[in-house]
């Protein structure tokens, strides 16, 4: 499943890509399952869009859209609609030429002003197409890589739940996944199932720190890949940071040799240093 990183990089190489282009039309699949929105709401928002941006949100994809629609009384310019895409387990995103073979399992393909097309392929279809509104979309949570310090330490408050937890909680902060969260985990000292509200301030602070060291470091790993994201033909091959606890249960701590251990914390597993965090 992509994590915030991979999601960030890949809006980043779809804003380079098709920012600017008008979606002239679209195609919808019969599948249902990968339509959020009703297929006639997607294609009265998305067709003669201007796609103005691409962004994530959380572990969302969302292009803002300006309408283009004959006779619109809205000033060109201002976003007026989002076209959100959450990509599942194994959806993704392709910017190719139209005469690209089109794979199976694509269930949406649009035409772009440009002559490229814009295609979305998911073959377990656990991924997602939603419209909103400017505005009306909610990711849920607090951006990790934007949150400041009294905004994170908020989230933790009074709260009762292993730290881990409350970390992978996307209602508190957006697009933390399980390996982020034990490697910001490792980095900052502190033990996955430290109760979230009796960790002080400082700990708290050094936690902030790691998370957003961590997400920085896999996107910038993952920026001179970027291509291998949208391309027509793109592998997943997704890029990752070298596990320091994630994955190495048994194996020595790189700080102090002790073996990392492994734990279950609400059915998800969870990789520790037994003598460096605390
Ligand atoms: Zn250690």
């Amino acid at each position: 499943m992509p994590e915030l990183p991979e999601v960030e990089t890949i809006a980043r190489g779809l804003a380079r890509r098709v920012s600017g282009d008008v979606i002239e039309s679209i195609w919808l699949g019969r599948k249902r399952e990968p339509l959020k929105s009703s297929a006639r709401e997607i294609a009265a928002t998305l067709e003669h869009s201007r796609i103005a941006g691409v962004r994530r949100m959380g572990k969302h994809i969302v292009f803002d859209l300006e309408h283009q629609g004959v006779g619109s009384t809205e000033t060109a310019c201002t976003p007026t609609a989002q076209w959100i895409v959450h990509l599942g387990m194994t959806g993704r995103l392709q910017v190719c030429e139209p005469q690209a073979e089109v794979l199976k399992h694509t269930h949406a393909i649009l035409k772009l002003a440009s002559g490229m097309e814009l295609r979305f392929v998911d073959p377990r279809r656990f991924g997602r197409l939603s419209v909103a509104r400017v505005g009306g979309f909610d990711a849920g949570g607090i951006e990790p890589l934007e949150a400041d310090l009294d905004r994170f330490l908020i989230l933790f408050c009074g709260r009762k739940t292993p730290i881990k937890s409350a970390l992978l909680n996307q209602k508190l902060l957006r697009g933390v996944g399980n390996i982020y969260a034990d490697e910001s985990l490792f980095r900052a000292g502190i033990r996955p199932r430290r109760r979230a509200s009796n960790i002080t301030r400082d700990q708290l602070a050094k936690l902030l720190a790691s998370v957003k060291e961590v997400l920085e470091e896999a996107i910038a790993l993952g920026g001179s890949s970027i291509s291998d994201y949208v391309d027509a033909d793109g592998e997943e091959g997704f890029f990752q940071l070298e596990h320091r606890v994630y994955g190495r249960e048994g194996q020595p701590c790189l700080v102090c040799k002790t073996p990392i251990k492994r734990i279950v914390i609400a059915g998800r597993s969870s990789h520790y240093c037994p003598k460096c965090q605390r």
